[in-house]
């Protein structure tokens, strides 16, 4: 039967099954359409506000599959739909009617524990990348929750416990293959490729599919970190008292801060730290933060990396329905903290959280130009997280996140994070989570993509 399918001018029209019969001859993986089972499995992604329905879903084996499925794709004029861990909110991992190129059978690792570093495939998770380099001692600056992907992370920047210390998940890359719009397979480092290299630390999906990321690591094992919890009621001094703890620490520790509700229903303020170094010193760098206050629980203990990172994972299953904001600040004068723990306390969702993350440290040593990624500056980012479980509830959370937001409006940079944008923000939000580095991607997309195949992402319109 014909496969019914969108071009990337955004026409329906129909193509020959042998042509699609043709694709699943050239690749290992499955070529799946409606008819097939596993097609609905393979189409759900993290967000389940997110349905939407492709025309096909190459579910890749290997570099060589991701080569076919873009000359595929290119041929036919189909709109593209690239899917690593499916964690984005934005839920630009699975497109109508178009081709999805499904990465997440590609879990393939080495990690060279000589040079410490790690060749990895992009449908790997952070708790898979996590364990096989955590069993030689290393690590990299990865996602806060296991199940989110390396690779649209990666792509975006990627911030995590690591950052203050070691620099963005983009700053430790090396070099990367990639398979262009042109169907081509490139690798891309200091050394080849360097335009395109540049492109892909922070330009997201928009330079092509990356096949595989060579990391550098780091020496890292038993950290001391983990949560203490006050009650809801001492949020505002607790926000303060971590702003200004948070700005003077030293860079082995990244803490956030974050307003959610307890397993026992209760809403409380929680801190969340990471101290990645000398235990003892560690010990003593905490300590003004663990005495603070009257904290009803103090979980800050010796634990392995690994524990760490898997500490906030039962709070964001897959399943939920999400919406969110996030913006940099660069600053967080006493108003602003009091504007949002008002509008925080109004959840309605106990699912629901707001979390202020602070970075500087490593990440803000790089220049905003030496890659594409351009929010260097020391600053907080705060992400006003909707989560809830029941369709009919949309309005009343999407309403929550939408207020929050406008109330700390007045504070905020200017400046977004390019992977936690909602998808419904518009292109002059785009534009800012590029930032200074936009007209450059934008004159990069017109050499390598100039008709826009890769378009589901946070899309940098090539330039005229
Ligand atoms: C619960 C939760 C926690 C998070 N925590 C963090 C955090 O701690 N730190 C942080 O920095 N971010 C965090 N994020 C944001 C995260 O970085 C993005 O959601 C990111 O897109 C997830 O990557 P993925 O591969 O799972 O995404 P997917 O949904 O699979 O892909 C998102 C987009 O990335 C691009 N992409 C994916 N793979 C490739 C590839 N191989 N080649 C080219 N393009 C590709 C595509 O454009 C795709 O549309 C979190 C998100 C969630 C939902």
């Amino acid at each position: 039967m014909n496969v019914e399918i969108m071009t990337l001018a955004g026409t329906k029209r129909s193509l020959d099954k042998m042509a699609v019969d043709d694709l699943r001859s050239r690749m290992r993986g499955q070529v799946l359409t409606a008819a097939d089972a596993g097609y609905d499995a393979a189409r759900r992604i993290w967000n389940a506000m997110i349905d939407k329905r492709p025309a096909l879903i190459a579910r890749c084996e290997g570099a060589a599959d991701v080569g076919e499925a873009v000359r595929f794709a290119g041929a036919h004029e189909l709109l593209v739909s690239v899917r690593g861990g499916g964690h984005n909110v934005a839920g630009t991992a699975v497109c109508d009617g178009g081709l999805m190129i499904d990465l997440s059978l590609m879990k393939g690792i080495r990690v060279d524990p000589v040079a410490r570093t790690a060749w990895a495939q992009p449908g790997l998770l952070w708790q898979d990348f996590d364990h096989e380099t955590q069993a030689y001692g290393l690590a990299t600056t990865g996602g806060v929750v296991g199940e989110t992907g390396i690779a649209g992370l990666t792509l975006g920047g990627g911030v995590g416990w690591l950052v203050r210390k070691h620099g963005l998940t983009c700053d430790n890359l090396l070099a990367v293959d990639v398979v262009t719009a042109d169907g081509q397979l490139r690798h891309a480092s200091p050394e080849a490729n360097q335009d395109l290299f540049w492109a892909l630390r922070g330009g997201g999906g928009n330079f092509g599919v990356v096949t595989a990321f060579h990391y550098q690591l780091h020496e890292v094992s038993t950290i001391l970190g983990g949560l203490v919890i006050h009650p809801r009621t001492a949020a505002r001094d607790v926000i303060r008292f971590h702003r200004d703890f948070v700005t003077s620490a030293p860079e082995e520790l990244t803490s956030y801060v974050g307003l959610l509700t307890a397993p026992d229903g209760n809403p409380v303020v929680a801190l969340a730290s990471c101290y990645s170094g000398d235990l003892q010193e560690g010990e003593r760098v905490l300590r003004p933060l663990r005495e603070f206050g009257a904290p009803l629980v103090d979980g800050i203990q010796a634990m392995p990396y690994a524990g760490m990172q898997g500490l906030f994972g039962p709070a964001f299953p897959w399943g939920n329905r999400n919406y969110w904001k996030s913006s940099y600040f660069r600053e967080l004068p006493d108003a602003a903290i009091d504007a949002v723990v008002e509008h925080a306390n109004r959840s309605q969702s106990p699912l629901s959280a707001v979390i202020i993350e602070y970075y500087g440290g490593a990440a803000s040593r790089v220049a905003v130009d030496a890659t594409a990624f351009s929010h260097r500056e020391a600053s907080f980012n705060i992400l006003f997280v909707g989560q809830w479980s029941d369709a009919a509830e949309d309005s009343i959370h999407i309403g929550w996140v939408r207020n929050c937001w406008e109330a700390a409006k007045p504070w905020a940079s200017g400046a977004v994070y390019m992977n936690a944008l909602s998808g419904d923000e518009g292109p002059q939000v785009v534009r800012d989570a590029y930032g200074a580095n936009y007209s450059r991607l934008a004159a990069l997309k017109a050499q390598l993509d100039p008709k826009n195949l890769f378009r589901m992402n946070q899309n940098i319109t090539p330039s005229t």
